[in-house]
């Protein structure tokens, strides 16, 4: 069955390279024998037979809303089904012409969906007994099934979004910095900029699906009376990532150095991961897409990312760059001035639509 699958996706490929690669990948010894290889435009997935094709659909979006917000890429994408990218998988790949992601296997989706049960569970039964919570939690458990069995299932549309935002932290990266390993890729969370440009890459490369979920964080805010952008410019521009403290220890924990960190966590895994980071993440990830939005509606200028990137890079400060740019892009003159710009913006784009 599972040669089945891959034989029919591979017969629509017109393109004799990426059916090679595939050819090639087979006999690796990293590739594992439950992966089925499917190319799709620039995208490609090492994956299960049931939700390969859907990954590399994906993947080719990707490096194509990429493109379309920053600049051709020379890189094409590829998703590996396994929650460590082999350094031998990466490599072989690198060479091809693809940048590598680690994506959710059964047995992490398995730990993640039980260790979500198991948090519902504790909060519902606050002030019960310890033995009855236990009994609680072991009765939703076994409502579960055996989460380990069967066949794998399509990934969800969230997840889709979360590959294709990975997808633009690696394809940003590899814009932003090339092949160089700068002095301080270790104290930043993406690329050598600062992590607002890299969490912008990444935000306008994620699906309706996951936009609309930071929408509704966004009224939620608003319902609390708290205005619907969590940080003012100022800070974040200056913040570090919520999560790059946790992602340092987590690479320090796993004792692996540089990219090879594993990107898909655990349960257990997941929620020490939560605890270290600063903050809620969720909320950095907000702000990234007020700021992306307020931007491209402001400027109406879609490569203005890039355009942000490219200065920051050549002089090192947004300020000077905003200053230098700023008017031909319908932009404050200064930092204070884009504050109050965005402030009303944010106001305005939220008002008379508390749900819809
Ligand atoms: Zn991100």
């Amino acid at each position: 069955m599972v040669p089945t699958i891959a034989h029919a996706s591979e017969e629509r490929r017109k393109d004799n390279q990426t059916t090679d690669l595939c050819e090639e990948a087979r006999q690796m010894e990293w590739f594992e024998s439950e992966w089925v290889c499917i190319a799709e435009g620039r995208g490609l997935a090492l994956a299960l037979p049931d939700q390969a094709e859907q990954l590399a659909l994906t993947l080719d979006g990707a490096v194509t809303d990429f493109e379309r917000y920053f600049a051709p890429s020379n890189h094409n994408v590829a998703v590996l089904s396994t929650p460590a990218l082999p350094a031998e998988a990466t490599a072989f790949l690198k060479e091809r012409g693809f940048l590598s992601l680690p994506w959710i296997t059964e047995t992490s989706r398995a730990d993640l969906i039980r260790s979500s049960v198991e948090r519902q569970v504790r909060a519902q039964t606050q002030g019960m007994s310890e033995e009855q919570r236990a009994g609680a939690l072991a009765q939703a458990l076994a409502q579960l099934g055996d989460l380990d069995a069967g066949a794998p299932h399509p990934p969800s549309a969230l997840e889709l979004g979360a590959l294709a935002h990975e997808a633009g932290h690696i394809l940003f990266k590899e814009f932003y910095d090339g092949d160089a390993r700068p002095a301080n890729s270790i104290t930043r969370y993406g690329s050598s900029a600062a992590d607002w440009i890299d969490e912008l890459a990444a935000v306008l490369n994620e699906n309706d699906d996951l936009t609309k979920g930071r929408y509704a964080n966004a009224r939620k805010r608003l319902e609390k009376g708290e205005p619907a952008n969590p940080f003012a410019l100022a800070e974040f521009f200056e913040m570090e990532h919520p999560s790059l403290r946790a992602a340092q220890a987590l690479r320090e924990r796993s004792g692996k150095a540089g990219d090879n960190v594993t990107l898909v966590l655990s349960g257990e895994e997941a929620e020490q991961f939560l605890k270290e980071s600063r903050g809620d993440p969720s909320e950095f990830y907000l702000q990234a897409r007020l700021f992306a939005d307020f931007m491209l509606d402001t400027t109406k200028d879609q490569r203005v990312f890039a355009k942000i990137a490219n200065g920051v890079k050549a002089d090192g400060s947004f300020e000077a760059w905003l200053s230098a740019n700023h008017e031909e892009l319908g932009l404050a003159a200064d930092i204070v001035g884009l504050e109050a710009q965005f402030g009303a913006w944010v106001v305005q784009a939220f008002a008379g639509e508390p749900d819809s």
